[in-house]
């Protein structure tokens, strides 16, 4: 089965980096990983400078990195603002990436922003990405569950879905950037979500999981029995959330091609380069990430004998 493997660590993961990566080290590692066979590369975000500075460079790194064929590149966009931003951008994005929280707590502390004010913005950002010929999508924060509010309705999580498809968006990610999604509740509530809005084609649903209780491989494979085929990871497990103090971040992209490539699934990505990324990454943030895969190597990296039982 034919699965599509996004990474979104340039994003996602440098936003929250003290140290700046420089530009041409992010281009670097966007090349590298434009070759690695992934879906989908976030490479950026159209946000404030002030309030995310490690990303002000959103303009250059589009304009350095080089295109590989079949990649898509996305930038977030916040807000309409946000969408302006990339579409004037010298070189674009190929998709925009919005973003809302399924609990309105959580919307108004990442984004200042009220569902109604949220939502009130869509068309038009709708409206100047497709205009600007990019593909916009949208992803739904909170899906599993919000630090402050606690769990979420589905009837929520499924309005909010209805709404994206009658506004025309590419794309849905549901993602639990809080980690409190678990196996169960993933399959349940994307069945219903599959079953109610069908799919128009194999990449238009998205699963985003962060590993902040352990559960995020595992909410994977909950996500490929609902139906869902394309996942987000984060190159070495890079990431977190600003407002769970202490949770680690998205789930490792080597980890979760390293799984998925045993249980026999079609990913695309060569791992062996996919790892190599990964390597390059505690360099350049300046200490140790959580991926296992990029320290133990590869399951099928077999040890030589001890030297007891060699012939
Ligand atoms: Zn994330």
């Amino acid at each position: 089965m034919r699965l599509y493997i996004n990474d979104v660590a340039v994003r996602d993961g440098f936003q929250i980096e003290p140290r700046f990566i420089p530009t041409a080290a992010k281009v670097e590692l966007i090349d590298h990983l434009s070759r690695t066979g992934l879906h989908k590369v976030e490479v950026t975000s159209y946000v404030s400078p002030k309030a995310v500075p490690a990303l002000a460079d959103n303009n250059d790194v589009l304009a350095g990195i080089e295109r590989v064929p079949g990649v898509v590149y996305v930038a977030l966009v916040p807000n309409i603002r946000g969408v302006q931003n990339a579409a004037a951008a010298p070189k674009k994005a190929d998709e925009v990436n919005g973003v809302i929280s399924a609990s309105e707590t959580h919307n108004r502390a990442n984004i200042n922003r009220t569902h109604e004010q949220s939502m009130g913005e869509l068309p038009t950002m709708v409206k100047i990405a497709h205009e600007a010929g990019m593909k916009i999508t949208m992803s739904l924060s909170t899906t599993f569950g919000c630090p402050f509010e606690g769990h979420v309705a589905e009837d929520v999580v499924l309005r909010f879905v209805e709404r994206f498809r009658e506004m025309g968006l590419d794309g849905i990610s549901l993602a639990d950037t809080t980690g409190m999604a678990n196996p169960r509740q993933v399959e349940e509530l994307t069945r219903k979500v599959l079953a109610r809005f069908p799919a128009p084609d194999e990449t238009y649903y998205t699963l985003h999981f962060h590993n902040t209780r352990g559960m995020g491989l595992a909410n994977v494979i909950a996500g490929i029995a609902a139906g869902v085929r394309s996942f987000d990871g984060s190159l070495g497990g890079l990431g977190g959330c600003p407002f769970a103090p202490g949770a680690t971040g998205n789930i490792c992209t080597e980890d979760m091609v390293n799984m998925l490539e045993d249980m026999g699934y079609d990913t695309r990505v060569d791992l062996a380069k996919l790892i190599a990324c990964a390597r390059m990454v505690p360099e350049l943030v300046g200490h140790d990430v959580p991926g296992q895969v990029m320290k133990a190597g590869v399951t099928m990296h077999l040890h030589e004998l001890p030297e007891n039982l060699r012939p």
